[in-house]
């Protein structure tokens, strides 16, 4: 049985980028709805280390990136004022882990030395960062720090629980998200003669049969889903490229830490803690170890450099009794020159009436939901309405997906992590 569902805007994809831009759009009256092939988040958001950058690690990465840090700039002072409520999407509801992200330089290490000298003042005193690093008084910084840093400053870029984000944009939007299991099988869009689509068609999980979506405009929010919705709109699939890494992360008695290592002139890693029952926390950390085993097979081989490399950012930190796993990330972004990360905000068409969008950064979804709230028709614009809005009857609603540490993962504990 096919159910029918009309809506001005149709939105694929229930990652930030989707649910953003879905609560901006109906806070402004748009009959928009949003459809999802798994659970909301499932992908890179959920993935993500929830850190709203202000442009600082941009800027230790490659002092002359300077459009991304300009696009990133401001969102630190933006999530603020979401969270706070003062904002529509009322974030108040989400979970701040950290008010602040520590930037370090580790002791016993000749080059922290010389960043400490050189580096480091430039940046705090050069005017590129919005959220310069702040010099704090070493009885303030965590204890974690106190033992194991030689510097550390801290930067003015909130740690959000990316879960709670979700579930926080999610409530309120409930009846506007349909649940789908796949789209049928290989169908392109139907198609308007001057190109323009005219409808989606999905199949529902279980007993729920079949939907067929029209909207005035779709737009494609579906991460690394989007490249299969462009190949099948006869689209190229080269628009859109991958980038993989290994995160990794660490289990047990571990103190709270937000922040990344410098050293080197590089991010050698970037660990945030979300706190597990029983007084324990895991440790998610990124940076240049998660990039060095993107696609790795060899994860003894991987978990033995991580441990090392946690030897260096943190010489001190005891790690009697803690857990590894770690988890495979795909970064899904518009193609940019040599498999680059893009700067800013990507949004692009691939019909008269239909976007594909990726935000490049989680933190800069409200600035993609500007972005492509500036490319809609307006009503009256040429473009058909669809007929009035209708519903399906009963449809399935998705539900927000899980961080990866409360996945079944396989964890194993640092005695049994070889040297390299
Ligand atoms: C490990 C890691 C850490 C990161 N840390 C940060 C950070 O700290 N700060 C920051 O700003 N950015 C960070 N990022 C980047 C950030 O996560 C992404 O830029 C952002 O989450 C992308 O969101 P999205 O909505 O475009 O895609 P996704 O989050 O991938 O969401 C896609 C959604 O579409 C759904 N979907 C998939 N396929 C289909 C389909 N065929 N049809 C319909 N729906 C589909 C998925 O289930 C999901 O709900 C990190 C990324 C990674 C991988």
């Amino acid at each position: 049985m096919t159910q029918e569902l009309r809506a001005e805007v149709a939105i694929v994809g229930g990652g930030i980028a989707g649910l953003w831009t879905l609560a901006s759009l109906r806070a402004k009256g748009v009959d928009a709805i949003l459809l999802e092939a798994h659970t909301l988040g499932s992908g890179q958001t959920l993935q993500a280390q929830g850190i709203v950058h202000g442009g600082g690690k941009y800027a230790l990465r490659s002092v002359g990136d300077r459009a991304a840090i300009e696009a990133i700039r401001e969102m630190p002072t933006r999530w603020r004022e979401h969270f706070a409520g003062t904002r529509r999407p009322s974030l108040a509801p989400a979970k701040l882990l950290s008010d602040r992200c520590w930037l370090w330089l580790p002791r016993e290490q000749w080059r922290a030395r010389w960043e400490a000298w050189s580096l480091m003042p430039m940046l705090r005193h050069g005017g590129i960062l919005h959220c310069p690093p702040q010099k704090v008084d070493r009885r303030e910084w965590p204890e974690v720090l106190a033992q194991s840093a030689l510097r550390a400053f801290a930067m003015s870029e909130p740690v959000f629980s990316t879960a709670s984000v979700h579930q926080a944009l999610a409530e309120p939007l409930r009846d506007h998200l349909f649940h789908f299991a796949r789209s049928c099988e290989g169908q392109a869009p139907e198609l308007e003669q001057d190109g323009r689509w005219k409808a989606i068609v999905v199949e529902g999980p279980g007993e729920h049969g079949v939907l067929r979506v029209q909207a005035r405009a779709f737009v494609l929010t579906a991460g690394a889903g989007n490249a299969e919705w462009i190949e099948r709109a006869g689209g190229q699939r080269s628009l859109m490229q991958r980038r993989s890494l290994r995160m990794f992360l660490l289990r047990g008695a571990l103190p709270p830490l937000h922040g990344h290592c410098f050293l080197g002139g590089r991010t050698r890693m970037t660990i945030t803690s979300h706190d597990l029952e029983g007084g324990r926390r895991v440790w998610q950390i990124g940076g240049e170890v998660a990039e060095r085993h993107a696609g790795t097979s060899d994860l003894a081989r991987a978990y033995a450099d991580a441990q090392r490399e946690l030897r260096t950012v943190l010489p001190h930190l005891d790690i009697e009794g803690l857990q590894w796993s770690s988890y495979e990330a795909i970064r899904a972004e518009r193609s940019h020159p040599g498999g680059r990360r893009p700067e800013g905000v990507q949004v692009e068409r691939i019909a008269p009436n239909a976007w594909a969008a990726w935000p490049t950064k989680w933190a800069l979804a409200p600035v993609l939901a500007e972005e492509i709230e500036k490319r809609l028709p307006k009503a009256g614009e040429g473009l058909a309405s669809p007929a009035a809005a209708l519903r399906p009857r009963n449809w399935a609603r998705p539900q927000v997906g899980r961080p990866p540490w409360e996945e079944d993962l396989p964890w194993i504990d640092v005695r049994s992590v070889g040297r390299d």
